[in-house]
């Protein structure tokens, strides 16, 4: 019998609010794509244990490589007028939604590549290079946690809301319980900055967390405009 890895038993699909990743003390940088859009963005999907604890760089001799994310098989060739357009697989929808804001300025393959080989790799035997980027980015595509919010009231306009409101928002969005992580502005103010939702092992659909993670928050926090 040959243990492939160590296994997992689900995973946290986390998504940032860039207004609360940039309005911090250390500030952030815009990727080389520009500003993004003032919608949430991926950080990660991160296999964990039922029990709380999570594997994490689970194969070294996988690195990040964008060939395999940018699977060529299934560049689409879009024709305009006479010219040919190619939107290459992943990489424009990566840019979009899985944006990086971390100082310097670059294309996103730093954040990309910390993420598959910290946690991707510990997913590996279920999810490839490619599945496990397009796999999120569906996932991403599929909860529309802004929309979810702004019909429930709760808009990225300074204002401060109840962490019990957000909470309340999201399940009546998704159907599922999330967890919400605050950090802070330079005046102190607690803001939203991640919001954890789970997802089954194939990475197909949303779950009930088998454990939330536990993060604090002020019991009124601020959603910054970004
Ligand atoms: P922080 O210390 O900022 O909460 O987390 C630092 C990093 O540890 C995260 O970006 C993520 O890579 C990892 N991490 C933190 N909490 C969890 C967790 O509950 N599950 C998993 N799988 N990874 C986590
Ligand atoms: P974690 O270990 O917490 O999953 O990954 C966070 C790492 O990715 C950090 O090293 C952080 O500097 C880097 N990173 C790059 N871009 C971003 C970003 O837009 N948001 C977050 N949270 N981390 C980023
Ligand atoms: P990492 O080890 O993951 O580089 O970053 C550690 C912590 O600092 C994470 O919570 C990450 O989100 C945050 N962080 C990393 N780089 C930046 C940055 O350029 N700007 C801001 N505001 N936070 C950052």
């Amino acid at each position: 019998l040959i243990s492939l890895g160590q296994g997992y038993d689900f995973f946290y699909f986390v998504q940032q609010w860039p207004g609360s990743y940039c309005d911090t003390k250390r500030s952030c940088c815009y990727p080389t794509a520009g500003k993004p859009a003032a919608n949430f963005t991926i950080h990660g999907l991160w296999p964990n244990y039922n029990n709380a604890t999570y594997p994490s760089n689970c194969n070294k001799n996988s690195p990040y490589d964008g060939t395999k994310v940018n699977d060529n098989q299934s560049t689409t060739l879009i024709k305009m007028d006479r010219t040919i357009v190619v939107v290459s697989d992943l990489f424009s929808r990566l840019e979009v939604s899985w944006a990086t804001l971390a100082c310097p300025t670059n294309n996103g393959t730093k954040f990309w590549s910390h993420e598959w080989e910290k946690h991707g790799t510990c997913s590996e035997s279920v999810l490839d290079q490619h599945s496990y980027f397009e796999a999120t980015l569906n996932i991403k595509d599929k909860v529309n946690l802004l929309h979810i919010l702004e019909a429930a009231g709760i808009r990225p306009d300074d204002n401060f809301y109840k962490v019990e409101d957000i909470k309340e928002a999201i399940k009546a969005g998704t159907g599922y319980d999330a967890a919400v992580e605050c950090n802070s502005d330079p005046s102190r103010n607690g803001q939203l900055f991640q919001v954890y939702l789970c997802v089954d092992a194939s990475a197909k659909d949303l779950i009930e967390c088998p454990v939330l993670p536990k993060r604090k928050c002020k019991s009124s926090i601020q959603f910054p405009i970004f």
